[in-house]
This record gives C-alpha cells, structure tokens and sequence, in this order.
C-alpha cells in the first residue's frame, strides 16, 4: 500500500485486495484510484477506503498556460506534469495533461520527436477543465523553453540563424517547437 498524505484524481490509493473503494474513488485493474483532490482515509477494520475531498485547491482550468515538463511521450501522444503558471506560481498537486500530436504544431509532423523530447520543459496551453486534461502546444508563443542533448545531456542553445537547437558539448544539432523566449540563447 502506497503512503500519499495528498491525492489527485487517478493517483493509485491502494489494491482493491487491500481495502474496498468507498466515496470518491473507483477501481480499475484491479488498483483503487483517486476521483477527487483529497485525503485518503482507511478504515482498516472494515477494509475500506474512501477519499474526503480537499477544498480550496488550485485546480487548472481551461485556457490556463502553463509550464511542465514531458514526462512519457510515444510517437503520438506525450504526457506532460505540470509545474506551475512561472517560476513564481507552482502547483502544490501533481496534475498531468495529454498532448496529442495533432495538437503540437502548426506545422504538418510526422512524429512528436520532431518537435519535442522527454525531459524538454514546454509552455502547453490548457483545452478542458476536467481530467485527463488535454493540451495544446500550437500557439506561437508555446512550445519548448528548455530542452537538453538527447545525446549527452547538456542543455541546448538556440541557433537563432537556423531554428533549430545545438549542443555546445558534443555539437549534437536537434529540431524542437521553441518557444520564442526560449532559455539558451548562442550568442556568437
Ligand atoms: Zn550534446
């Protein structure tokens, strides 16, 4: 069993082996997960769980641009953790939204590698208000403002002639959606 003083929605609670899910939480494959922000409650007597709701919580709603950090991507879809709206304003609470690569760029892609890379901290527009949060990488002023060499680790700089990405270690050159206030500049 998973110890968590805080959940949010589809956060593992526990098995459904280990405890029955109770209010505001629902089972699948056999794990019992969270539907609400909240506090995960045991009733070890009778081997039950519930979720009591936390109030109060910033939640991200719909038009929000936010900042996070690609955490799992396949050809197709990415999943990005948020971090917060800036340096200043981070989440307490781990919230996570889907990219789809038909939301990544304006451009015509074949493959979401051609535009971002795990790891790569991204600037995502919010698209609904319920979870799984979808989001969209397409607006100009979105996309990649930060992102390391695939190959060796070290961060990328802006080519500003060529839009495109260099690694200043190993000379790796790498293409990105950048965001035009991208962190790394070459100045040269
Ligand atoms: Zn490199």
């Amino acid at each position: 069993m998973s110890i968590q003083s805080i959940v949010t929605p589809g956060d593992k609670i526990c098995v459904e082996e280990e405890f029955i899910p109770q209010t505001l939480t629902y089972a699948e494959n056999g794990d019992v997960r969270a539907l609400v922000v909240g506090k995960p409650v045991f009733d070890i007597i009778n081997r039950r769980v519930y979720v009591k709701p936390l109030k109060n919580i910033e939640m991200p709603k719909s038009g929000d641009i936010v900042i996070g950090v690609v955490e799992q991507m396949r050809d197709e879809i990415a999943i990005i953790r948020f971090i917060g709206y800036d340096a200043n304003r981070t989440f307490k609470h781990t919230f996570r939204g889907v990219l789809h690569i038909s939301q990544a760029s304006n451009t015509r892609i074949q493959n979401l590698y051609e535009v971002i890379r795990l790891g790569d901290i991204v600037r995502v527009k919010i698209l609904n208000n319920y979870i799984p949060y979808l989001v969209t990488m397409k607006d100009a002023k979105l996309g990649v403002i930060e992102a390391f060499c695939s190959r060796c680790g070290a961060p990328l700089y802006r080519d500003r002639s060529k839009d495109v990405l260099r690694c200043r270690v190993c000379g790796n050159i790498e293409s990105r959606k950048i965001a035009p206030d991208y962190a790394y500049i070459l100045h040269k």
